[in-house]
């Protein structure tokens, strides 16, 4: 069994990213940001916005996994630099995915939170390394992964001492091609029933298309989950990756506005005016 992420260790386990974000507390967590960081001045623009707009972190690829080698595979370094300096102007944690041990250094030290993306779910040599960078872990569900897989991946890295886990439901393999996935709330919602970490949603790589994006995180909101991770970008049309799913500011706001509804976003949290 997975002892050290079961619910019968503990009832819930709050993360802390940058000593500034606390996720599983309660409130409801906004990761939003690029599907890739393909510039300074994309994933500038996005932070100021979606941090004016009361995201709690910024998210990004520099490493793309993509299923064709020929499709832009990021910014590689120089990506990490980018987000890096975006975040620090405006004062939002960054996540970023590491695809391999070689970029653990480098996302050690610029970034807040690394991911391990749905591919890598079960990457175990990958997920030791990640567990003693020193960082909290945003692990994705593979999409093809049973809740225990999942659980039982994370374990790996409790084992390597990290507990700091946070568990994303990103949509699992459906028949229908008009979503690109199907996002399994209820097995998300299954997930806090068996783990104390804290559980979200990735409504974006779940369905593929930016309409559905702000119903599903609502839904996720409404339904008690930890938070959602969002693909925006200043003009989606122009993405070099996952353009169909990327929202613009304007539905970015219209998602902000209606998870405000829900009463799950932390009241009265104070917006940045403007970054550095
Ligand atoms: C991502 O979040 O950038 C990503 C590639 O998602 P997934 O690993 O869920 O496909
Ligand atoms: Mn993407």
């Amino acid at each position: 069994m997975y002892r050290l992420v079961s619910k019968e260790r503990r009832d819930r386990s709050v993360v802390s990213v940058a000593g500034r974000v606390r996720i599983g507390e309660g409130g409801f967590t906004v990761i939003a940001g690029p599907c890739a960081v393909e510039s300074r001045e994309q994933i500038e623009r996005t932070a100021a916005h979606v941090a004016r707009k009361g995201a709690t972190m910024l998210r990004g690829g520099a490493y793309k996994p993509r299923t064709s080698p020929y499709s832009f595979q990021g910014l590689g370094d120089a990506g990490v630099e980018m987000i890096a300096r975006a975040s620090s102007a405006c004062g939002i944690p960054a996540v970023v995915e590491a695809l391999s041990e070689r970029e653990l250094p480098l996302l050690a030290q610029r970034v807040a939170m690394i991911q391990i993306g749905a591919r890598n779910m079960q990457n175990f040599a990958l997920l030791r390394a990640v567990a003693k960078a020193g960082l909290p872990i945003l692990l994705k569900r593979g999409p093809a992964a049973t809740l225990d897989e999942l659980l039982y991946a994370a374990e790996y890295i409790v084992l390597e001492g990290n507990e700091q886990i946070v568990l994303c439901e990103r949509g699992v393999r459906g028949f229908d091609p008009h979503t690109r996935n199907l996002l399994d709330l209820a097995g998300a919602l299954r997930l806090k029933e068996l783990t104390h970490l804290p559980v979200i949603v990735d409504p974006s790589h779940a369905t593929g298309r930016r309409s559905l994006v702000g119903p599903l995180a609502v839904a996720a909101a409404a339904a008690g989950l930890d938070g959602v991770m969002v693909e925006v970008h200043p003009e989606p049309e122009t993405a070099r990756s996952d353009a169909e799913q990327a929202l613009d500011f304007a539905m970015f706001d219209a998602m902000m506005e209606a998870i405000a509804r829900t009463g799950r976003l932390p009241a009265g949290k104070v917006s940045v005016a403007a970054c550095r």
